[in-house]
């Protein structure tokens, strides 16, 4: 650090202190020739060198050009006198030490000398002692006093540069009496809290201070006072000034506030006692800032700014502790976004994210201030309600959420709307420890996906068997495809018009190890929800077209054979690309291989889904609107989708003597004639229904009256002896 104007220390070798070991000139002016040769003599000491001259001119010039520790001067010299010198000195403010030696026995002269400066005064004729002794003493003190003058240039720097630091310091730095009031204040304090400095002077730090942090400031005094700490720091908020009153205001900013005491004597005994405090304070603001943001990330989510799950935990485990004080209620919910998952692969994560945070505000709105909403992660988030009078409460707020939700949210691709399912579970009632409740309200949320979505349901203890179940059904699918544990299975479809077989429909079986056969309503749901159903369909689609390639070369070249896709197979390419390979790899693109699907995946008529049937269509692959009639029955996608064939639902055939079955049926046949489309009834399980269906203008036919899915091997003998099978 540069010290303006002022060199702040002054080294101790360079002060010249030591008698012997500096060097000492000395000037001898006398215009005694005789005696400014024998008087080097006399004087001779190591380290003293001489200069020598004869008249006050010749003296003056020498000490232009030439400092001196000592002069020895006669008094009456040839163009003036010794006092002429001295003058000189004074005036040039010259700090050699001077000794006078005069023949003059007046005492004035004596006097006038030492007046005017001189350090002694020698009268001759003298002793060389007395000579001596003069000369070693000028020479003393003068070393005295310039040691004096250094000292004291070093104290006058040392306390410029301190005053410097002080002044110019970043923290407010300050000193107090012992009843804690300022009596110094940098000016720091100006730009740090607003008071102009004089302001402060008199006024106590705890008016400066934020009301709950005085007691600190108190005990910080006090143990600054007492001794009892000699170096203390505390963290507190100093209130700046009101721009308005001009005194402490309600805005404050927080310090790190470092105090000792200020030691003085002691007015009553002997020693020191502290007389005041000296503190620092240093602005944290920034430190705060960067921490509370350190903080905030500890316990919110990212995305939503809601308190994530460890905070979560830690407010239900608060309000767990209260509601047993009062003996009151709490609800938890588990909340989760149905098909969000859609959302994410078909428009993007950016857009995922922005409905995620759309979703979570629109809940966070139906919420009392006292409720806490926290996002788990991807599309699960849980509530919090910590005092209801009655469970009946957590509905209505389930019921409002719901409603919440209602209004279609605005992505970039177009409007989108969304569902939730919301388990809840209540304290005490379904667990009195936080992970219990927020597990029994994620049971109970499964139990609402499983059933369809879209709802609200509380925990049932028997839920939780259920629950154990699903995770080990789950645990176990995962692993199915790799040990080989699905098979496929054929139905055969039968044309009543000519005899035979003229397609089959792939089912898929699970051979699981313990359970047996399993049928897929058990487990492609869970396979659709846990993301495997992908791989699942392309071991279907592999499987079939592999199967279909070998009973074609087998000379059964007018068979067709079909199979079913999940409705999420159409939000990604890979199973779409899957069939178009094997239909080039085995040939089959001459319409006999048809890919089921049911009216949501129509109606889902996105760009990218109607593009993906349109490239199955494209290679040659028939497009059949499975459970035809149950769904939506919006024909006009008809015209938009390429669908090759309609398979009427076997609800209408069981329910062939009801009211509606007739009508839907003969219509499902007119629309079938009407756009050229292939048209099966599936679940046909009595020869009277065959008949009624052939009737109302039905000719392929599927269900139990001619055969259950059965193995590939058997069904081969239904390609080969079809009349001996068919009644
Ligand atoms: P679906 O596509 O409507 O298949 C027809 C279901 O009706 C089959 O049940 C079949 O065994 C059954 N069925 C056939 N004839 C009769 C009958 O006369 N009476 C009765 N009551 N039922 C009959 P399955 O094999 O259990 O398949 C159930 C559903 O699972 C299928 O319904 C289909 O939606 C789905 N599924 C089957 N295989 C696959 C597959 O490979 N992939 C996908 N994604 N879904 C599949
Ligand atoms: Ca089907
Ligand atoms: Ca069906």
């Amino acid at each position: 650090m540069v010290i303006p104007g002022e060199a702040p220390f002054i080294s101790a070798s360079s002060d010249g202190f030591s008698p012997t070991d500096s060097a000492c000139r000395i000037l001898l002016v006398d215009d005694d020739v005789a005696l400014r040769t024998t008087l080097p003599h006399v004087l001779a000491q190591p380290g003293r060198s001489f200069d020598q001259c004869g008249n006050v001119q010749e003296a003056i010039a020498r000490l232009e050009s030439q400092h001196y520790e000592l002069i020895l001067l006669d008094y009456r010299l040839p163009d003036g006198t010794g006092l002429d010198v001295l003058d000189w000195l004074a005036g040039a403010k010259r700090d050699e030490a001077v000794v006078m030696i005069s023949g003059e026995d007046a005492i004035d002269a004596a006097i006038g000398a030492l007046r005017r400066g001189a350090d002694d005064f020698v009268r001759k004729p003298y002793h060389v002692a007395q000579l001596q002794r003069a000369v070693q003493n000028a020479l003393h003190k003068a070393l005295l006093e310039r040691a004096n003058l250094a000292m004291s240039q070093r104290l006058k720097g040392s306390e410029r540069l301190h005053r410097y630091l002080v002044e110019s310091s970043p923290d407010f730095i300050f000193t107090l009496n012992t009843g804690g009031q300022f009596t110094y204040v940098n000016p720091r304090v100006e730009t740090m809290l607003g008071y102009p400095r004089q302001y402060l002077i008199g006024k106590s730090l705890a008016q400066l201070t934020v009301h709950e942090d005085i007691g600190r400031v108190d005990t910080m005094m006090h143990e600054a006072i007492n001794g009892s700490r000699s170096n203390q720091s505390v963290e507190l908020r100093l209130r700046r000034r009101d721009p308005g009153s001009g005194k402490p205001g309600s805005s404050a900013i927080p310090v790190a506030l470092n105090v000792v005491p200020i030691q003085g004597r002691n007015p009553n005994g002997p020693g020191e006692v502290p007389v005041g405090i000296y503190g620092v304070a240093r602005d944290i603001s920034d430190r705060k800032r960067a921490e509370e943001i350190i903080t905030f990330q500890a316990y919110h989510d990212q995305l939503t700014h809601l308190p994530n799950r460890i905070l979560f935990k830690d407010r239900l485990e608060l309000a767990i502790a209260q509601a047993q004080r009062r003996g009151g209620l709490l609800a938890v919910m588990f909340i989760d976004v149905d098909r969000f998952k859609l959302v994410n692969d078909t428009s993007g994560h950016s857009e995922g994210d922005r409905l995620l945070r759309a979703i979570a505000q629109r809940i966070r709105d139906t919420l009392r201030k006292g409720d806490t909403l926290a996002r788990l992660g991807g599309d699960e988030f849980t509530v919090l309600l910590p005092d209801i009078a009655h469970e009946h409460d957590a509905e209505i707020i389930a019921r409002k959420i719901h409603a919440a939700l209602e209004a279609p949210f605005e992505l970039k691709h177009g409007s989108f709307r969304t569902t939730v399912s919301i388990g809840i579970s209540v304290f005490p009632r379904d667990g009195e420890v936080a992970e219990m409740l927020t597990q029994h309200a994620d049971i109970a949320m499964y139990q609402i996906k499983r059933g369809g979505k879209n709802g609200y349901c509380f925990f049932q203890p028997d839920l939780n068997q259920h629950h154990q179940e699903r995770i080990t059904l789950e645990h176990e699918l995962r692993g199915a495809l790799e040990r080989n544990e699905f098979a496929l299975l054929y139905q055969p479809q039968v044309s009543l018009s000519q005899r035979r077989v003229v397609g089959m429909e792939a089912l898929l079986r699970w051979q699981h190890p313990k359970l047996g056969l399993v049928t897929p309503d058990t487990f492609i749901q869970v396979a659709e929800e846990i993301g495997l159903i992908g791989e699942i369909s392309r071991w279907v689609v592999d499987t079939a077209t592999a199967q279909l390639a070998q009973w074609r070369k087998a000379g059964f070249d007018k068979l067709r054979l079909s199979v079913n896709l999940s409705s999420h197979d159409f939000d990604r390419d890979e199973t779409i690309a899957r069939v178009q390979n094997r239909i080039e790899e085995h040939r089959l693109s001459n319409d006999c291989f048809d890919v089921e699907i049911t009216e949501s995946v129509m109606m889902r008529d996105t760009d990218e889904v109607v593009a993906r049937v349109q490239r199955l269509r494209e290679c040659g692959v028939g497009i059949s609107i499975d459970d035809f009639g149950t769904g939506y029955s919006a024909l006009a996608y008809l015209q938009k989708f390429p669908v090759s064939s309609l398979k009427i639902d076997r609800s209408f055939v069981s329910d062939l003597d009801g009211p509606a079955a007739t009508p839907i049926i003969s219509a499902i046949t007119g629309i079938a004639r009407g756009f050229s489309l292939h048209l099966v009834v599936e679940g046909v399980e009595h020869a009277e229904q065959a008949e009624r269906l052939r009737r109302l203008g039905c000719d392929v036919m599927q269900g139990h009256y001619f055969s259950a899915a059965i193995s590939a091997h058997e069904a081969e003998r239904w390609l080969r002896e079809p009349a001996a099978l068919i009644h």
